[in-house]
């Protein structure tokens, strides 16, 4: 195996930079079972600030924020609506089936935007014999849609509808920062629709680890319980803390430039290889490109064949690569990766003939 040379097969794999290292090692530190970590305590501040709501809890993991959100707002043998593509419903093992005691009610949709109309008509009527429907989750960006954008309105419209049933909305905001830099809309702007959510630290932002879930007073009271439970009450972690609010501090502001090389990445390719984009609405929103191979290209092979020569992608649905843009590649490392695909492509194809 050779060494990889350009890693885009998540934006997880960024490293903490020395400076970030530098902040981790000065934290003042407390143990937070006590919530008496004042690095902790000062991420959960900045991060309601942000979001504008009363308060914030510092998590391990994204998995860990979503699994608390759907515990505290459902009830054993319940029912909650998730997006057909969502993360909740792929990547988290089952957990709401396992830790909340909920099953998921599926619903698809164009990048990531649930229509009121099918909600209407997932919500289960009253009778003793159906689940009861007692959460909405939405993700924004949304990943398996490629780092879609949900707007505004349609979060809104949403939220008025998941209000007139009193049902609560949760949002999967592992990257909320993307959706923020690309569009210039606030955090809070986003908040104020919704009831809790969970964000992540340690994906475009560079933090090693950690997410953070947000809501009301008595929301994250209820949470510390479940984060307890499930294992992630952690002690001197404003360590860790330390890294997400240098990244909030420092990081955050650069986010669009890994929209711009997913754009001059998703450009080079689509120009020069008979692969197209399958971002759900066509559209490169953020730093996520689905490039659908084709069907006479062996995604396979095409991946392997870029890995040989150092450029790491990963596999997506079906005929799917994916490609995920970070802080730890440059432009000009873009623009070589770039030649990688291409070369890549054209070798495989050649071997095909
Ligand atoms: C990565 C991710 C998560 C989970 O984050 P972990 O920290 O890996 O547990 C949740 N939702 C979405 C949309 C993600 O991309």
């Amino acid at each position: 195996m050779s060494s990889i040379k350009f890693d885009l097969r998540s934006d997880t794999v960024t490293k903490p930079t020395i400076e970030m290292r530098k902040a981790m090692a000065e934290a003042e530190v407390g143990d937070d079972v006590y919530a008496e970590d004042p690095t902790v305590n000062r991420l959960q501040s900045m991060i309601a600030e942000l979001f504008g709501k009363e308060s914030a809890l510092f998590v391990p993991t994204g998995v860990m924020g979503n699994q608390i959100a759907i515990a505290i707002h459902t009830k054993r043998s319940d029912e909650i609506i998730v997006e057909s593509e969502s993360h909740i419903f792929h990547y988290e093992t089952a957990a709401p089936a396992i830790i909340a005691g909920v099953q998921m009610y599926c619903i698809p949709s164009v990048k990531g935007e649930l229509a009121s109309s099918s909600i209407s008509e997932a919500i289960r009527p009253g009778d003793y014999y159906f689940p009861k429907t007692s959460l909405i989750c939405i993700e924004q960006t949304h990943n398996r849609h490629g780092g879609t954008v949900l707007s505004l309105s349609s979060i809104e419209e949403v939220s008025g509808f998941a209000q007139s049933k009193q049902i609560p909305l949760h949002c999967d905001g592992a990257r909320i920062w993307n959706a923020c830099a690309e569009t210039g809309t606030a955090p809070h702007e986003y908040a104020h629709y919704l009831d809790t959510l969970s964000v992540c630290l340690s994906k475009g932002l560079g933090a090693p680890a950690g997410s953070v879930f947000i809501g009301t007073k008595d929301q994250v009271e209820y949470a510390r319980h479940w984060r307890k439970l499930l294992g992630g009450g952690m002690r001197q972690s404003g360590i860790l803390a330390a890294a997400g609010i240098h990244a909030l501090q420092f990081h955050r502001e650069h986010l669009r430039d890994d929209h711009e090389k997913a754009r001059i990445f998703a450009e080079q390719i689509f120009s020069r290889t008979s692969c197209t984009l399958a971002n759900s609405g066509g559209t490169v929103d953020t730093n996520i490109l689905i490039i659908d191979c084709g069907i006479d290209t062996d995604p396979y092979l095409l991946r392997n064949e870029c890995s040989k020569r150092g450029l790491e992608i990963s596999s997506g649905r079906g005929q799917c690569l994916r490609a995920v843009f970070h802080r730890d590649i440059t432009m000009q490392e873009v623009k070589e990766a770039a030649m990688i695909f291409i070369q890549s492509f054209d070798s495989i194809m050649k071997e095909n003939r």
